[in-house]
């Protein structure tokens, strides 16, 4: 009980209140998320729950993981088994009962390259042009259904028979099929299916309503519609569910969130008990006012405020950088300074809008030798030889996934070409048979070449031996058995011996071995893990997962990524109009207070200290432009504030500069700043020059010298230096128009 008195009193009544449904509704920082992990030990040790009964689920592995930790360090004892996300609650139950929907227990799980792979096929076959319509595009319009729950046989009464939406449709219903056919679910259909489970078989259902007696959901103001249901569903016996949230955070509407599920929570369930929090645990209060001076500026939310005992502590630093470059060598340097005072480097964090932001930050990082890691991006187990190697294991798990037996057939090379690969799909579409099932027919094989057909018979063979041996052996040597006998790694050494791409052959093989750490740490951590279990564990590794605290390392990340974790320095980049907010936020009537919201997200990461960040002049998709400052930066109450925004941007350049408080600009420049006023001038001169340049106009170039404009197209403007050509970007090239 000792550990309730760490708790304030709205806290210790919310760990306290454990029958009936309870709503924790309260801001960032103010220890919702401890408190749930409080209620949990509470039920163990006071109220003598069972470990068993209890359920709960958050977003993301790291946050389901320092949930148990949490929890575990609470009571040593007892520990509950189902502290997971949606996603592995929802594939638990479908491992256990699969067949109900027509699926085989072994069934696969797709990730997000997977699905990438299959509907690019998908394009192919139908002759799609791939150009204009992307992979993407079409997994974005599968969600959306899925989410909306419209299957593809009904998708073409809900969207009509344009010709856009009769396409989408025609991948719709081929995506679904292949996968049905490869016995494979993507993430989506984890939750989906999972639900249709408890609607379709009412055994099942009422097993699991009996099981989980206590329900848990964290974060629940990103939940969906799908996950909505799968918790209502269960909770629906017992009614003793506790959720907590904060309106302010909802950052996944564009993946279909619903804030409702939150506000109307006290609908939906009969005497709900809301608890509020209001004290901040976690940041100064200059960082706590900077957050809500920017998020009171969404309309459709509930008004609050939190308070802290803290002190202000320093201001937030603003910096606008010249450009990118410019920008994260600030950040560098910053960090830099601040580490002196014996910080580490993991204490600092940079939280941007998109993963494409890292490089510049990753250069200018490691030119100062500080270490960092990139969260997200291409993520480890995408890399080619894991996904390799992986696709090998699947296959022995799930002989129909031929999305793993078409990347593997002839890596390494076994003479299969993409042609017979064709060739060997359509035979077995006809047969409606697996890709594998086609290859074990000895009459098919024997159409190739000796020597193909030899290659293929000991490629089935080791398939099917480790098939049927894969539960009698551990995983790790399963793997090392699949590593030599496919002949995937003695490719690589002849690759590596012969001096062809040796460095990457290399590469590849060490990642191939640091792989096989991770196995050994997933056999230590459980001796008897299945090889289903394991793949499981590592398709469902989210983006964070990665992030281990105890490493000294700078961490970047994106800010939806951050979500409920928190940091003593904090610095976002990219504080620029279009960026953040992007523009796509503006498709969307809601899309700019969510990006709005964030922002908040972004802000209250921060314990300590706050910087943000932006850049005068940006290249996205190899396109430079000029920026302007953010809106939240303007919406930000500028007291709280010390860096450039002091200064005052002269008023002819007011679209770019919003601040106008402040000392005046030419007179009170530093030497540095007048240098980087200057360089703003030259450049808007040149802009300025050659955006009115026409055909037929002579010009001049320091470099190319005098010449005379062919042409402008848009951006690029040809001109002819003596007798050759050049290409010039308008608005960048120092052009002087004669
Ligand atoms: P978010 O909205 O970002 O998910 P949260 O509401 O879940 O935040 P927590 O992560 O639980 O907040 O807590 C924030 C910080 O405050 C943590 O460092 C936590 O240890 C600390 N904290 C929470 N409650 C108390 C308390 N009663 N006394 C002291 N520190 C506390
Ligand atoms: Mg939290």
């Amino acid at each position: 009980m000792d550990y309730l008195s760490k708790l304030n009193r709205e806290q210790k009544e919310a760990a306290m209140y454990t029958e009936g449904p309870l709503l924790i509704l309260a801001g960032a920082g103010s220890g919702k998320t401890s408190t749930m992990t409080h209620r949990i030990a509470y039920m163990i040790d006071e109220k003598g729950v069972d470990p068993y009964n209890i359920l709960a689920v958050t977003f993301t592995n790291k946050a389901a993981r320092e949930m148990r930790d949490r929890v575990e360090a609470l009571v040593g004892h007892g520990l509950p088994s189902w502290i997971l996300t949606f996603h592995s609650a929802c594939l638990r139950i479908l491992r256990a009962h699969a067949e109900v929907l027509g699926y085989g227990r072994d069934f696969t799980v797709y990730d997000p390259t997977d699905q990438k792979t299959l509907v690019k096929n998908i394009i192919k076959e139908l002759g799609i042009d791939g150009k204009r319509f992307t992979p993407s595009y079409f997994l974005g319009i599968i969600s959306k259904c899925k989410e909306q729950r419209i299957t593809w046989q009904e998708y073409p009464r809900v969207y009509g028979d344009d010709i856009k939406a009769e396409m989408a449709g025609k991948v719709y219903a081929a995506y679904e099929k292949t996968l049905k056919k490869n016995n494979a679910m993507d993430f989506d259909d984890l939750l989906l299916n999972a639900v249709r489970l408890f609607e379709q078989d009412e055994a099942v259902l009422l097993e699991y309503q009996n099981r989980f007696r206590y329900i848990m959901v964290d974060e629940y103001q990103d939940t969906n519609r799908i996950q909505y249901l799968f918790i209502k569903m269960l909770a629906e016996a017992h009614n003793n569910i506790c959720v907590v949230g904060d309106d302010d955070q909802c950052i996944y509407q564009w993946r279909g969130a619903d804030i409702r599920n939150i506000l109307e929570f006290e609908k939906d369930f009969k005497g709900v008990k809301t608890i509020k929090l209001e004290q901040n645990y976690r940041s100064t209060s200059t960082i706590l006012d900077a957050a809500h001076s920017v998020i009171s500026n969404n309309r459709g939310r509930k008004a609050k405020k939190l308070w802290t005992d803290k002190e202000p502590g320093n201001k937030i630093i603003y910096y606008r950088a010249d450009d990118e470059r410019d920008e994260a060598y600030f950040v560098a340097g910053e960090i830099n300074r601040m580490k002196s005072s014996d910080r580490k480097y993991s204490d600092f964090a940079i939280l941007y809008r998109t993963n494409s932001q890292s490089r510049t930050f990753e250069e200018a990082l490691s030119r100062r030798d500080i270490p960092y890691r990139v969260l997200g991006g291409l993520r480890y187990y995408d890399r080619k030889e894991i996904k390799d190697i992986m696709c090998y294991l699947r296959l022995i798990q799930n002989k129909s996934d031929d999305l793993a037996l078409a990347r593997i057939i002839n890596e390494p090379k076994r003479g299969i070409g993409g042609k017979t690969l064709d060739k060997l799909r359509s035979l077995a579409s006809v047969r409606g048979e697996s890709l594998f099932d086609t290859l074990t027919d000895r009459e098919v094989t024997s159409s190739f070449s000796s020597k193909v057909s030899a290659n293929i018979e000991s490629f089935v063979d080791m398939v099917e031996s480790y098939s049927a041996e894969k539960d009698n052996m551990k995983i790790s040597d399963l793997y090392d058995g699949v590593l030599v006998k496919s002949g995937y790694l003695r490719a690589l050494e002849e690759q590596s011996a012969a001096g062809q791409a040796m460095l990457e052959a290399e590469s590849r093989m060490e990642n191939l071995m640091e792989f096989k750490s991770v196995i050994y740490d997933y056999e230590e951590e459980d001796p008897n893990i299945s090889l289903s279990e394991f793949m499981e564990r590592i398709a469902l590794l989210a983006e964070v997962d990665n992030h281990d605290a105890g490493e000294n390392a700078v961490v970047m990340m994106t800010m939806h990524s951050a979500k409920g974790l928190e940091f003593p320095f904090v610095f976002m980049p990219g504080m620029e109009d279009g960026l953040f907010p992007g523009w796509r936020a503006f498709d969307r009537p809601e899309g700019l207070e969510e990006e709005r919201r964030l922002c908040y997200v972004g802000i209250t990461r921060a314990k300590e200290r706050l910087w943000l960040t932006s850049a005068q002049q940006r290249t996205i998709y190899g396109k430079t432009d000029y920026t302007r400052e953010s809106q939240f930066l303007r919406e930000l109450d500028k007291k709280l504030l010390e860096g450039d925004a002091i200064y005052e941007k002269k008023k002819t350049d007011a679209g770019r500069g919003a601040f106008t408080d402040g000392i005046t600009k030419s007179k009170s420049l530093k030497p540095f700043d007048q240098l980087k006023y200057a360089r703003q001038q030259t450049k808007k001169n040149v802009e300025a020059l050659s955006s009115d340049l026409a055909p037929g106009d002579a010009v001049s170039h320091p470099k190319f010298g005098e010449g005379q404009v062919i042409s402008c197209d848009g951006k690029i403007v040809a001109v002819k230096f003596g007798d050759e050509t050049k290409k010039l970007a308008l608005g960048f090239a120092p052009l002087k128009k004669l």
